[in-house]
């Protein structure tokens, strides 16, 4: 099999900054002083911080070897199910860096801030174009602070209405973020069960929606990288009974430019810029998780909004019925830029982004049913969730290959989730991996469930040759180390 190159070589150890330092050493020389010295007040004389001498290539290598610890999407294939790690096209971060953007200040009066508001108000647009629902806000950092917002809003409009709900259905197959936002509405989640073709039944719902409860939360393409087909039927019972139905659109990646949203049903929907609009994620943001909304719920949205007026844009607070304000200024705007950007670049080629993420899932899925187990033999959408079956009878477990495909230089799938399968790989390609590196992947994939077979301990002690070799994964979650 192909070796791939740098995932075998060198791999640096680096001490802390204070233990390379030597006395005296210096990154930088001033020139000669031509003016008087003047003597330090009293009080800033003494001995300074502790900070290490050192020089310039000190540093410079401290922290390039740092960096090269880490595996981002621009080392290597990252096929992370549910997280959209694509390869983010680096004119985005220009375009955001430029200095009349990022140097713009939020408390700039509206006169002198016509361009970023006027972004603000596009983005918007093309947001509302992208789903087919009208009102959008930009304001939430991220996707979970998205649902947050939109189970807020569907709470203020079952206020609004003067009734009180308290129960949301929330699918088995559901991202763990969806119960956790329902509960801090004061919601209880209400689980409901996926059939056995791994998506939702009009007739599970039928017998758990009422009058009680506010609305469903749904993922769709869902978890298991499959399309919820009886959406359209779902949302008819949950309206039927005065419901509204939350979209997660964390899987948009799978259906840009393709499925109209508000067509499904949909009443609220949160997109992620930082998985499907080019904006690199991990490590805790910053993030953008806008919200997308029918007209229906528009008075509720949060303030401040953009909005025009004779040819010019303002922000307006003037919406009584808002949920308020949900995070500082506007939220993170260098992400909003960044998902701008990209939009316009791809115009009417954000389809084909979808398109082609769909088809390298499923050239995924066809290459390799049978080497791994395939628990819903069927299309998918953007991703493809496998199981450990077939490895069992050797011991070997998701963890171990997992692992072992760190050591063939790949990021290893989502693991262990979503829960409904059991030992779930669950392997999202994205449209921007070449056919040869996706070959690369499953022709790995396959030497791996042949070590498995023939070699079991090779997967089990793996890895052997990275930086760290198996952590006790609670204790690293729990109580991380952070200093050094
Ligand atoms: C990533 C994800 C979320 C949460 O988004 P964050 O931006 O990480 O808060 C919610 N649902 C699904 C399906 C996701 O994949």
């Amino acid at each position: 099999m192909k070796e791939l190159v740098g995932t075998t070589g060198l791999i640096f150890n680096e001490p802390l900054l204070w233990e390379k330092g030597a006395k005296g050493r210096i990154g930088f020389s001033l020139p000669r002083r031509d003016v008087d010295p003047c003597p330090l007040d009293d009080e800033l004389k003494g001995d300074g911080p502790d900070f290490p001498d050192l020089s310039e290539q000190d540093v410079v290598r401290h922290f390039t070897r740092l960096s090269q610890w880490n595996f981002g999407v621009d080392s290597g294939m990252y096929p992370l199910g549910s997280c959209t790690m694509k390869y983010n096209p680096k004119t985005n971060e220009r375009q955001a860096s430029l200095p009349g953007f990022a140097g713009a200040h939020p408390l700039l009066p509206a006169e002198l801030s016509q361009g970023v508001l006027k972004i603000m108000f596009d983005l918007e647009q093309y947001l509302a174009e992208i789903t087919g629902l009208p009102a959008v806000t930009l304001q939430p950092a991220a996707g979970s602070h998205g649902e947050l917002t939109g189970m807020m809003i569907i709470n203020a409009y079952h206020k609004a209405k003067g009734e009180t709900r308290s129960k949301v259905l929330i699918p088995d197959t559901a991202h763990g973020t969806n119960p956790a936002s329902a509960a801090l509405c004061g919601f209880k989640s209400i689980l409901v069960k996926s059939n056995d073709q791994g998506i939702l039944s009009p007739e599970t719902i039928s017998e758990v929606m009422d009058e009680d409860t506010a609305g469903i939360m749904v993922t769709n393409p869902n978890t298991l990288g499959l399309f919820e087909e009886n959406i359209k039927k779902v949302a008819d019972i949950v309206h039927s009974k005065g419901g509204l139905v939350y979209g997660d659109g964390a899987n948009m990646n799978a259906v840009m430019g393709i499925v109209n949203v508000k067509k499904l049903g949909v009443d609220v929907l949160h997109l992620n810029l930082h998985k499907t609009f080019s904006t690199p994620h991990g490590g805790g943001g910053p993030g953008s998780g806008p919200i997308c909304v029918t007209e229906e719920l528009e008075r509720f949205l949060p303030v401040p909004r953009v909005i025009e007026k004779d040819g010019k844009y303002e922000l307006s607070e003037d919406y009584p019925e808002s949920i308020g304000k949900i995070h500082a200024f506007y939220g993170n705007f260098g992400v909003k830029l960044k998902a701008y950007s990209y939009i316009l670049s791809m115009g009417a080629n954000l389809k084909k982004v979808s398109q082609l993420a769909v088809l390298s899932a499923n050239y995924i899925k066809e290459s390799l049913k049978g080497v791994f187990h395939l628990p819903y033999d069927k299309p998918c959408m953007h991703e493809c969730v496998f199981t450990d079956k077939n490895q069992e009878a050797n011991k070997v477990s998701t963890l171990d290959i997992a692992k072992r495909l760190m050591e063939y230089g790949f990021h290893p799938p989502t693991i262990y989730f979503p829960l409904v399968v059991h030992g779930a790989l669950m392997i999202e390609p994205t449209e921007t991996e070449s056919k040869e590196d996706i070959d690369h992947f499953i022709e790995t994939m396959k030497a791996i469930a042949d070590e498995a077979k023939k070699n079991p301990e090779l997967l089990l002690e793996a890895p052997k040759i990275s930086k760290v070799r198996r952590l006790d994964e609670i204790a690293a979650a729990r109580k991380p180390c952070l200093c050094g």
